[in-house]
């Protein structure tokens, strides 16, 4: 007979429990694991599962089943290799988001070699800080990031703290309190999700995740439009904005962009879906 504490015992139990809950993100029990044995995703089925440790992983599992996203059970989330602690008044990072840093380092760093100067960079809606710290570490730039959230600049400078990265952080609704200051990169994911399609979001998204991070107004463009409309006075020449985008939104916001942004251009995500707009100011 199976063992009761092996894992591929524990693994099926839970599989079960997630399936009946009507989750379908069942590599979430491994990390589930990993989190409490602290083993290496591989050597799960190697562990000896104490009765500790099986009650630790049922009573996270349990939460799970209640549609709480991981992020936020464990109070952390990993983005480009870091951690970072995530509650509810933040946005869990997604790995989809991957892409945008992958290709605003890329150019960060070229401007910087051009240059040989640090680019200044301006996140606007940072979250959890996800998105500005990475940028930060990756490039060593001279990072601002924005959000119009007091608490969730408060996980976004522990965050920074935790990680060591050098980002100012300014409480402001958009660009309202950046003042005159002028950057190389300006860089956004902001809320994009069409109002009334919020409802139809799954369980963890939807009754989860901060609203603020995901209401885009009636047509999901409202941030973009503000943003595309403020940033040019933002933007030193040559100066790139980045966007993250919904899966069908590149053509809208590019036409949002082009009157005052050249050499757009549409980035595509490991699910093959577009995620990433930027431009060139004119
Ligand atoms: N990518 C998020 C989601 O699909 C939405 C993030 C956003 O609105 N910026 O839930």
């Amino acid at each position: 007979m199976e063992k009761q504490n092996s894992y591929s015992f524990l693994r099926k139990k839970l599989e079960k429990m997630f399936t009946e809950a009507g989750i379908d993100e069942l590599a979430d029990i491994d990390w589930i694991m990993v989190e409490v044995t602290g083993k290496q995703r591989s050597m799960l089925p190697f562990v000896e599962y104490s009765e500790e440790d099986i009650q630790k992983i049922m009573e996270i599992a349990k939460k799970r089943a209640e549609h709480i996203p991981l992020g936020y059970i464990l109070g952390k989330s990993y983005f480009f290799g870091r951690e970072f602690k995530t509650n509810s008044s933040v946005l869990i990072p997604r790995l989809d988001t991957e892409v945008l840093i992958e290709q605003i380092v890329k150019e960060i760093k070229e401007f910087q070699e051009k240059h040989q100067t640090r680019a200044k960079v301006l996140d606007v809606g940072t979250g959890s800080g996800a998105i500005a710290i990475t940028i930060q570490k990756e490039t060593g730039a001279d990072v601002t990031a924005v959000d119009v959230s007091s608490k969730a600049l408060a996980v976004a400078k522990e965050n920074a703290k935790n990680l060591k990265a050098d980002v100012l952080f300014l409480e402001s609704d958009l660009f309202e309190n950046v003042c005159e200051k002028k950057f190389d990169f300006i860089v956004s994911n902001p809320p994009y999700i069409e109002s009334a399609v919020i409802e139809s979001l799954s369980p963890e998204v939807r009754d989860n995740e901060p609203i603020l991070a995901l209401d885009g107004g009636e047509d999901g463009l409202e941030f973009y439009r503000k943003i595309v409309l403020q940033s040019p006075k933002h933007l030193n020449k040559n100066g790139k904005l980045y966007f993250e985008i919904g899966y069908n939104q590149a053509e809208a916001v590019k036409k949002l962009m082009q009157n005052d942004f050249k050499k757009l251009r549409v980035i595509r995500d490991y699910s093959d879906n577009d995620r990433v707009v930027l431009g060139e100011i004119k």
